[in-house]
């Protein structure tokens, strides 16, 4: 097979280590490491420094976030990807939403993988035990593994033949609250990740080749043209980490055979909905449990989120069914 068109699977023999590459697998010297989070996107929004709480609870600054990263991959790989996105991005949410999926999958799929890979790295060492050791849940890497043939795409030209790997979601917010910000959060057994850039929300699932766009197609057909408020963005938001936390199976991704004149490879996609259920039944109350995390800051608690058990409260959607042009806080006096 053709050099450039070889498959890297680190998950094969476990092969993680501050002297492989991330991406292409090459043997390297410990210094050559790439942030998690790009250097410029921390530079812009001042976060280089914050703190970061990793699985095994230790705390690390994101600019101390770094995985291990060849000088090809780098230059060849990353610093194009990071050139596209910072360009589409200083056009906001129009920029965002005129990128090429693909590539917002990829730019996203490397930070989620970048968290992955230092707590994959962490779990090498025999003194670490995290309680939830990633490592030795096997359902969890053979999630992750899927997902890193996709993320392959970064390095090795890939057509997906018919899919996206992920479903995802360009949210426009109303910041003239809070302008200028940074917000990041992930979640590795569900594969989700989601980051607020100035009034740009981006909420990823980056493994479930769309069914969850799919199934809240209603949904966000209403919600793309409009800008949000920021309690209902982190609505919208928490449906979409519910929906991933019901999702109940895992896509497969093969490749197709090479032939000696091809210049990328073709990947095909199987999902096992015959024997499995796709989405687990949709519950109230762990909804609302997860809804109030995100609405804490609001001061909004689940008991007030299920005051109607059977209607949770909604600052996105009247009961009616009529989208809420100006959502009211629970709380807050009119006029405020
Ligand atoms: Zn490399």
């Amino acid at each position: 097979m053709q050099q450039h068109l070889t498959i890297f699977d680190p998950f094969d023999e476990m092969r993680f280590g501050h002297h492989i590459c991330f991406s292409c697998g090459t043997t390297i010297t410990q210094d050559q490491q790439t942030p998690v989070f790009p250097a410029w996107l921390m530079e812009k929004y001042g976060f280089g420094q914050e703190l970061l709480r990793m699985l095994d609870q230790s705390i690390i600054a994101y600019q101390d976030l770094k995985i291990p990263c060849c000088h090809q991959c780098q230059t060849q790989v990353l610093d194009p990807l990071e050139e596209k996105v910072r360009q589409a991005l200083s056009q906001g949410v129009t920029g965002l939403r005129g990128l090429e999926e693909k590539v917002l999958f990829q730019w996203l799929g490397k930070m989620f993988y970048g968290t992955l890979v230092t707590e994959l790295i962490k779990e090498q060492n025999p003194l670490v035990r995290p309680e939830y050791a990633v490592s030795e849940q096997p359902k969890m890497l053979l999630k992750f593994q899927s997902f890193f043939r996709v993320l392959q795409s970064i390095r090795v030209p890939i057509e997906f033949s018919d899919f996206l790997p992920c479903s995802l979601f360009i949210i426009d917010v109303d910041a003239s609250a809070e302008p200028l910000r940074f917000e990041f959060r992930d979640e590795l057994s569900t594969m989700m990740f989601s980051v607020r850039i100035d009034n740009a929300l981006v909420v990823c699932c980056l493994l479930d080749n769309g069914m969850i766009k799919q199934s809240l197609r209603r949904v966000w057909d209403i919600i793309e043209p409009r800008q949000l408020q920021p309690i209902q963005a982190a609505e919208f938001s928490a449906r979409v980490f519910y929906a991933a936390y019901l999702l109940n199976v895992v896509p497969d991704y093969l490749l197709r055979p090479v032939k000696p004149q091809d210049d990328h490879l073709v990947m095909d996609t199987l999902i096992d909905d015959v024997t499995n259920v796709i989405f687990n039944p949709w519950q109230h109350t762990s909804y609302a449990k997860l809804l109030a995390t995100v609405w804490a800051k609001w001061g909004i608690t689940q008991e007030d989120i299920l005051r109607d058990p059977a209607e949770p409260l909604s600052m996105l959607f009247s009961p009616e069914g009529e989208f809420i042009e100006f959502p009211k806080i629970p709380g807050e006096q009119a006029g405020n």
